[in-house]
């Protein structure tokens, strides 16, 4: 028998944003039949609109209850609960506190990925139940976070999926490292950005870069895919960048586009810490990448990486420019983005077993509660392991839904 207790509803009516919105809550449909049983029903209508407070696991009440309270808050009782609530990149203090040491010391400014409701607080509820948190500090922040000139929840980043043409410098203006080149190596990038001591970073580009190689992760900056419009979608290979990648270099606060390497500058100094460009270093870096663009067989690795890109007909048609120099006005405006670290993917949470029943410190069942998604590292605690494949997120969490719905309805 397992309860939960719900607050009012607070601020939870939300656009959706992100890579499920429009999905049906697994674990529910794995049930073979919702109706009259309360431990997992509720679920998906419930947490949509009242937050949870707290987490019973065995309090001996009677089946398939709900029970107000006088505060306005709700007791739901039932056989099993299912806690799918999420990672924990909303709340920035707590990504913080599990930062990992391997990725040096915790960013003071990011941007949210996610929106605020996804705010882990349920691990601390679970935690509190006696469920136990593993592998808490393997978080996934993304090193292309821009704030959103349109936000939906507060601080609102958009990631950039980038192609691999932009010069990337750190906020003091040095080129990175091989091999952080645009798209490359997330956690890699972000650990040398860690040891540069400053919480953002930048990309150089052109016009001719941002129209093929700029896509933006959630689901309101894809109509054409979110809508099924194919229509919208076959206009991705027209020249020109897409609608919402020209807004965001219109209104976001962090894009400055200039004729000439001396307004970019200015720009640049006055997006970010002001005085820390210098002029002659951009034009020197320009310079010598123009220079190699302009070799048959160049020795920067960037430069033979985007030739690489190219022999991949896809990349070729709508992933990656034409190599070019970026001094001449053709391929023009020049444009600087400031890259913000964003959060995101939680790696980590509720350790379960294979039939998503949470576990106890010491490794015991515990009784009538289960978790799925990504509050369980997209199953079990870590089912993805660290370095995780891009966009294969959603499986975890069908998967590991289907298989606590299935667990679940075993107790009914
Ligand atoms: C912009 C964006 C793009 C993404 N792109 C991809 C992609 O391309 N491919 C991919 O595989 N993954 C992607 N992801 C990740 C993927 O969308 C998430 O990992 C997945 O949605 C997690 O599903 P979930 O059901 O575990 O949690 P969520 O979808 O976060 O749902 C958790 C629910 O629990 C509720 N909740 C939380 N706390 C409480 C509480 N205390 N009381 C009541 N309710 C609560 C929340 O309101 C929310 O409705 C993306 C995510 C974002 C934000």
């Amino acid at each position: 028998m397992g309860s939960a207790r719900f607050d009012r509803p607070e601020d939870y009516w939300h656009r959706s944003s992100g890579g499920c919105g429009s999905m049906k809550n697994p674990a529910a449909s794995a049930l073979p039949s919702a109706t009259g049983w309360m431990g997992c029903w509720w679920w998906p209508v419930a947490s949509s609109v009242f937050r949870e407070r707290s987490l019973n696991t065995d309090d001996g009440a009677p089946r398939h209850r709900v029970q107000p309270h006088p505060d306005g808050a709700f007791q739901i009782m039932g056989q099993a609960v299912v806690v799918t609530s999420g990672g924990i990149g909303g709340d920035h203090d707590l990504v913080r506190k599990v930062w990992p040491k391997r990725l040096g010391t915790p960013p003071e400014t990011m941007v949210s990925g996610v929106p605020a409701h996804v705010d882990g607080r349920m691990l601390a509820i679970s935690q509190a139940r006696g469920a136990r948190v593993i592998n808490p500090d393997r978080l996934w922040a993304y090193v292309e976070g821009v704030r959103n000139w349109d936000p939906i929840w507060a601080n609102h980043g958009i990631r950039i999926l980038p192609g691999p043409s932009s010069l990337w410098l750190d906020a003091s203006g040095q080129r990175l490292p091989a091999p952080f080149y645009p798209g490359f190596d997330t956690l890699g990038t972000l650990k040398h950005l860690r040891e540069t001591g400053h919480d953002y970073s930048r990309f150089v580009l052109t016009q001719k870069v941002i129209e093929k190689e700029f896509a933006l992760s959630g689901s309101e900056q894809n109509p054409d895919l979110t809508g099924k419009d194919h229509r919208l979608l076959l206009a991705r290979l027209k020249s020109g960048a897409p609608g919402p990648v020209e807004a965001f270099k219109e209104h976001g606060q962090d894009f400055v586009v200039a004729n000439s390497v001396e307004e970019l500058v200015a720009g640049m100094n006055r997006v970010g810490e002001p005085g820390m460009i210098s002029e002659d270093h951009l034009r020197e870096l320009l310079e010598t990448h123009d220079l190699e663009i302009g070799k048959k067989f160049s020795k920067d690795a960037q430069v033979t990486a985007v030739r690489g890109a190219r022999q991949y007909l896809g990349d070729r048609l709508i992933r990656t420019a034409k190599p070019h120099k970026f001094l001449d006005p053709r391929n023009g405006p020049l444009i600087a983005v400031r890259l913000n670290i964003l959060t995101r993917k939680t790696l980590g949470g509720l350790e379960t077993d294979l039939s998503a029943r949470c576990l106890t410190e010491s490794g015991q069942v515990l009784p009538g509660l289960y978790a799925a998604g990504e509050v369980s590292g997209f199953g079990g605690g870590g089912m993805m392991g660290y370095n995780a494949l891009e966009g294969t997120f959603l499986g975890g969490c069908l998967f590991s839904g289907r298989v606590a719905g299935r667990g679940a309805a075993g107790d009914v």
